[in-house]
């Protein structure tokens, strides 16, 4: 029997770019090869020399098509075998690389929004519903909005295998969160698209669409965000190394060269209010959520463990967020003998 494969990549949209995926049919016993796509489509070539290549990196069970069908994550190439400038894979793969020995681990808190045509689900027509308080990790029809869709995608995401470690209902009515890992650089940021596309594709049954839409509700409503925790493996064994990566960050020119870095429209989240720091000043600090990096408690308790950066938008790409500290944080722990 032949079988399905759902080619999955990210686009060249401006400001922030959006999934694609089309399917390849395969015969029994045929592995998902290298595949073309029209660039001109999707932002990512000019009509007159449209072609741009796909080639997988990760495939994963389909949970929607059950059966034998995969859903095959994919890389963006131009024809002359050179990553396309979209492709943020490309440039992650070097340095996740250069510290393996440092066994980095993340787990990404991905919050989003469903909306029913124009409005958050669960605001009213023509108004607003009661303010934020009883909505984060709420229960009952008067608090929760999409949690049939949510159920399904969780079971969705268990199904292809993603490493998906919980679910919880936020602080905005119709606002959500899936977290993902802890995963290696390459794997989190791989299985957090995928389970984007999950996302999308699970709401479209329910016609619902889901945004990761930085600040949906202007207002008094909370923005989402994707909290990136991170640790090494000297992080999971030694405060010390805790206490470097948190400097780290904050070093010179670190806090704006990350900040650029963490998606769209990231300046109208970090206002420092709803539960953020102002993007312009680096902090961090034992259960802070008002500082741009937290210590978890229980962190400064045992000693040891991760740390939270709580900068990065909902819309931001996993591939460079992990990049980014990698970067930063085990150059220090490295420089510091920490590793
Ligand atoms: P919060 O209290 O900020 O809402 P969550 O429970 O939503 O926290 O998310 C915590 C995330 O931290 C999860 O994705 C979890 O997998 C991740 N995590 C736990 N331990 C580590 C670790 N040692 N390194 C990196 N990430 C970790
Ligand atoms: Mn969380
Ligand atoms: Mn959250
Ligand atoms: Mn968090």
């Amino acid at each position: 029997m032949p079988y399905k494969a759902e080619y999955i990549w990210i686009d060249g949209t401006e400001p922030t770019a959006k999934l694609r995926s089309k399917t390849k049919i395969l015969a029994d016993g045929d592995e998902p090869g290298t595949w073309g796509f029209d660039g001109s489509s999707t932002n990512q070539a000019e009509g007159h020399a449209s072609d741009r290549v796909l080639k997988p990196v990760a495939s994963y069970p389909d949970p929607i098509r059950g059966g034998d069908h995969i859903l095959v994550m994919c890389e963006v190439f131009n024809i002359d075998g050179t990553p396309h400038e979209s492709n943020t894979r490309a440039l992650l793969r070097p340095i996740a690389e250069k510290f393996a020995a440092q066994e980095s681990l993340f787990g990404i808190e991905q919050e989003y929004t469903f909306f029913k045509g124009s409005r958050p689900l669960g605001f009213p027509e023509g108004g607003f519903p009661a303010p934020q308080g009883g909505y984060y990790c709420g229960v009952g029809a008067d608090e929760i909005f999409g949690r049939d869709v949510v159920e399904k995608h969780l079971d969705n995401c268990l199904a292809a295998g993603i490493g998906i470690s919980g679910i919880n209902a936020e602080v905005m009515p119709g606002q959500w969160e899936f977290q993902v890992g802890p995963l290696s650089p390459l794997d989190v940021s791989d299985q957090l698209w995928v389970a984007r596309w999950l996302l999308y594709r699970t709401a479209e049954d329910f016609g619902v669409s889901a945004t990761l839409d930085a600040k949906p509700a202007k207002g008094d409503w909370n923005g989402a965000g994707a909290h990136t925790n991170f640790s090494t493996k000297s992080m999971r064994e030694d405060y010390d190394a805790i206490i470097v990566a948190a400097e780290s960050l904050g070093k010179g020119n670190k806090p704006l060269e990350h900040i650029k870095h963490y998606g769209t429209g990231v300046e109208d989240r970090l206002t420092g209010a709803h539960e953020t720091a102002p993007w312009n000043e680096y902090s961090y600090g034992v259960s802070n959520r008002g500082a741009s990096v937290r210590i978890p408690w229980q962190v400064e308790v045992e000693k040891k463990g991760y740390i939270e950066d709580r900068r990065p938008n909902a819309n931001v790409d996993p591939y460079v967020v992990t990049r980014l500290i990698v970067d930063t944080a085990c150059t220090d722990l490295e420089s510091a003998g920490l590793v």
